[in-house]
């Protein structure tokens, strides 16, 4: 079997391993048991010659690291970090087992097959034929597998950032993700992960005077007042800013000069996004410029024939890099006007965004060695509007961008609707080039 073969085998029955594991992540604190990923991935390694570190924060919520020690204590240091937790799936929309692994034709179908088994288990395979090779790095490699990405990092990333710092000290960290071709006029353009927007969650109580649903007249309807609350909170727009990112993101993708101009200008970017008719381009653009305020859950009411007095509202809210949670607080007060007094806010998470320097030593490295990997590709950097563990380290000012290099074999549009969406599914062609991604790069960077 030739070396690529080999590679692609070798991912591609990882991954499908770590599927099969089904570890869940649903937000509780019981859910996940990444125990049987960590357990999978410690059988991986076993006889390649290097020892794996568990780590626990809670029952079940399990960690592990693998380290391949450089000679040269002042040589970066770089991390590669997989998450192996997945979230929930509603079967009826998928074409195959969610959780069966099947491999056919070249796809290996599964919920984590982009989000993220693929880069944890291709991570993985780089690790140990890196062991297993004559590498004998200057700067040290750390593969890291966490638990919990999908509730936001606490019971894995966070935890160990927190309170095993000395375990996962390092200079530089690559995790999800990017790397996915997106075709303009002049080759293929491969975005990287450089930062990301805050999350910031907040309960909106409002209240009212309850009474009889038979007498409406002049009442105090807390259901009506949220109503309006509502309203307000989907129609706010907080000044527009582009980032530096941004507008190189705009710039390569070749839309012409005019959208160009419109799509990187503070005060024209909304009214450009308004008007475009690709609508995943127009949700981009909104989002990589604005704080967002997206109200996604209400409850309120106890019967048909009581007026209401209690209603609560659940809004999403993505802060800009730089924007503060007090800020925030600030522009939820501002949407809601005079209505602000009726209202109670209590806060879920409160995050800042976060940005890395694309002007690091291994943004050059990433861009030489994907662009020689997929002839007439760029790396262009990007910021990303979900949440990664890369925040952890990026809030302690430590590098961390989001890669992985995909096939041109499933269609750049098709990814934003597999991702927590049904029929997640990667091809074999993408984990062989993401393996050899991350094992050129080790060689290349810390030689
Ligand atoms: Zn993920």
């Amino acid at each position: 079997m030739s070396d690529g073969r080999a590679i692609e085998t070798e991912a591609t029955e990882l991954l499908r391993t770590l599927i099969r594991n089904k570890c869940v992540n649903d937000g509780t604190v019981g859910s996940g048991q990444e125990t049987r990923n960590v357990a999978a991935l410690e059988d991986y390694f076993a006889g390649s010659g290097v020892s794996c570190e568990k780590y626990t924060s809670k029952p079940g919520r399990e960690s592990l690291i693998v380290r391949l020690e450089g000679s040269d204590p002042s040589a970066p240091r770089l991390l590669l970090m997989g998450h192996t937790d997945v979230v929930p799936v509603s079967p009826d929309g998928w074409r195959r087992d969610p959780f069966g692994g099947e491999l056919e034709d070249g796809i290996v179908w599964g919920r984590g097959a982009i989000d993220m088994l693929n880069l944890t288990a291709t991570m993985a395979v780089a690790t140990r034929r890196l062991a297993r090779s004559d590498f004998r790095p200057r700067g040290t490699l750390i593969y890291l597998a966490v638990a919990d990405e999908e509730a936001g990092g606490t019971h894995g990333a966070g935890h160990l950032v927190e309170r095993e710092p000395d375990a996962v000290k390092t200079d530089y960290v690559i995790t999800e993700n990017g790397g996915v071709p997106i075709p303009t006029s002049t080759g293929h353009v491969l975005t990287l992960g450089v930062g990301e927007k805050g999350a910031n969650w907040r309960r909106l109580t409002v209240a009212g005077t309850p009474g009889h649903g038979s007498r409406p007249f002049r009442t105090d309807n807390a259901l009506m007042t949220a109503a309006e609350v509502v309203r307000r909170i989907g129609s706010y727009q907080p000044k527009a800013r582009i980032f530096d990112v941004w507008r190189r993101y705009v710039e390569a993708l070749e839309l012409g000069p005019e959208l160009t101009r419109g799509l990187t200008d503070a005060d024209r970017v909304l009214e450009s996004a308004r008007e475009l008719d690709n609508l995943s381009l127009a949700r981009e653009a909104h989002a990589c410029t604005h704080t967002t305020f997206s109200p996604n859950v209400i409850r309120g009411g106890v019967k048909t024939n009581v007026i209401p007095d209690r209603v609560e509202i659940d809004v999403d809210i993505r802060a800009l890099p730089g924007v503060t949670p007090e800020e925030v607080d600030a522009m939820l007060a501002e949407a809601l006007g005079e209505l602000a007094p009726r209202v109670t806010i209590t806060h879920g998470r409160a995050e800042p965004g976060s940005l890395s320097s694309p002007d690091t030593p291994l943004f050059d490295s990433v861009k030489r060695i994907a662009e020689k990997l997929l002839p007439g590709s760029r790396v262009v950097p990007r910021l990303t509007t979900g949440g990664t563990d890369g925040k952890f380290f990026r809030w302690r000012n430590i590098p961390a961008y989001g890669f992985g290099l995909h096939s041109l074999r499933i269609p750049h549009t098709e990814y934003p609707v597999m991702f927590h969406g049904h029929n997640e599914r990667v091809d074999t062609e993408s984990l062989k080039l993401s393996t050899m991604m991350w094992e050129a790069l080790c060689r290349d960077f810390l030689a």
